[in-house]
């Protein structure tokens, strides 16, 4: 067993891009290590190195080449995979010597190519793999794909062609998926799709047997579904579909976090009707007061684009107050940037000069930063659940790190939190808020 354990085919992995490209690479990662590989910590020494790749935005490409690259440098048998594997060529040209270029999703050739480069063991003693698969993401926290592919046509967006359309999973394979990671000791749930409130549009909603019952492939089924589990469910990449108003009641319930994230893009209708955004309507911002009215603690996260063609001061100055009446908790923005392929580009409108784009970028930052810092002033002297995701506390250690429920990994604020006893990653403690900055919460484990 040792001699044949040292022998196992070593696989270097980069995985770059979003929470979707991260559930492939550990979708990829699971068979492999199923199969026996090893995984190495760098590229040299590795039998082979795997690239999975993100094509979203030209710097996101160049970023992927560049990942490329190193890999070939440092160990020379390089497997592409991810978004950029949909435009071969572009690879290819850049890197003849790669030795596959597989597309997104398409995790058998991505094995193929695998076994290939370093052929697996056949030892049934190393197929010793987590019941859940392998994450890499912390062990409290994972994130749930529920379907790949988007029906949708933003002007902006090259993700329907690297992606395809709509593919849902079947309610019952994501509720199973969703049930061995509880087991496995998962506290929070993260529910990512390229369009989630689409959930099931193309199974026809259909039905699928979950535990000797029929549970629809339906949005809301499967947010309730999810909710009767325990844990944290975190609803990611929402559109504003009547249907979703429906969701509310089980955050009312206590069955999902008080939590939606929207990326709205912008909100003036004449940017909106050319990024031909789904579920764009003028009345969101009554929607959304009707939503907080339902959920007073509902925390709405979002990403818009600053600097798309033809965008005037006028929809820009529209967009900030806009974002002041909606009141966005957590918001991202990104200067547009004309990706190959994205039919934004001929729609025929002038493009933003950078250094205007940069110049708004910087406007949308300082008024969200603004908003947030005053919406988290609320929640001084209040009693909140925190989850945690770095372990401290106790007389030696600095503050531990955790979550409120209004805050996503990686992409929202942190809450700084100070205790007696040592706090572990993947606790659920009450924190008293004490203070707060601009993102983060400040407080002490109650
Ligand atoms: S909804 Fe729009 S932005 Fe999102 S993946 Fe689909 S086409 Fe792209």
């Amino acid at each position: 067993m040792q001699d044949q354990k040292a022998s196992a085919p070593r696989v270097s992995f980069v995985s770059l891009g979003c929470p979707k490209a991260l559930v492939d690479s550990e979708r990829i990662l699971t068979r492999l290590r199923a199969e026996g590989y090893e995984l190495s910590r760098g590229h040299a020494g590795a039998d082979v190195v795997v690239v999975n790749t993100c094509g979203f935005l030209d710097s996101a490409k160049a970023e992927s080449l560049a990942a490329i690259g190193a890999a070939l440098k440092e160990n020379g048998k390089v497997v592409v995979t991810g978004c950029m594997g949909a435009d071969k060529a572009e690879v290819l040209d850049a890197f003849p010597d790669v030795l596959a270029v597989t597309r997104p999703q398409d995790y058998e050739s991505v094995l193929d190519a695998v076994h290939e480069a370093a052929p697996a063991p056949h030892d049934p003693f190393l197929d010793l793999v987590p019941e859940q698969g392998v994450k890499l993401t912390p062990r409290h926290y994972a994130y749930l794909k529920i379907s790949e592919g988007c029906d949708n046509s933003c002007t902006f967006c090259i993700i329907p062609r690297l992606r395809g359309p709509l593919v849902s999973r079947p309610a019952a394979e994501v509720l199973r998926e969703a049930e061995k990671l509880a087991r496995a000791g998962v506290k929070e749930l993260l529910v990512i799709s390229q369009d989630t409130s689409a959930y099931g549009r193309d199974l026809r909603y259909a039905p699928s047997d979950f535990r000797g019952r029929e549970v629809r492939a339906r949005f809301l089924d499967l947010a309730r579904e999810l909710g009767e589990l325990g844990l944290w469910v975190r609803l990611h990449y929402v559109y504003p579909y009547p249907h979703v108003d429906e969701v509310l009641a089980l955050m009312v319930e206590g069955k999902i976090l008080p939590y939606l994230d929207i990326p709205f893009q912008h909100a003036a209708p004449s940017v909106l009707k050319a990024m031909k955004r789904p579920a764009d309507e003028e009345k969101t911002l009554e929607r959304i007061a009707a939503w907080r009215r339902a959920v007073p603690d509902l925390a709405l996260r979002s990403t818009f684009i600053v600097g798309f063609p033809g965008e005037t001061e006028a929809d820009f100055s529209y967009l900030l107050q806009w974002l002041e009446e909606a009141e966005i908790d957590r918001a991202g923005a990104f200067k547009y940037e004309p990706v190959v392929g994205a039919r934004a580009n001929d729609l025929g409108l002038g493009p933003i000069a950078e250094e205007v784009k940069e110049q708004r970028y910087r406007r949308f930052m300082e008024k969200q930063q603004a908003i947030s810092a005053r919406l988290l002033k609320h929640k001084i002297g209040k009693r909140l659940p925190v989850l945690i995701d770095e372990a401290g506390g106790g007389a030696l250690s600095p503050a531990a790190k955790g979550r409120a429920k209004g805050d996503a990994p990686g992409i929202d604020g942190v809450v700084h939190v100070a205790s007696h006893r040592p706090l572990r990653a993947g606790d659920i403690i009450s924190v008293k808020i004490e203070r707060s900055d601009a993102y983060d919460l400040f407080g002490t484990a109650a």
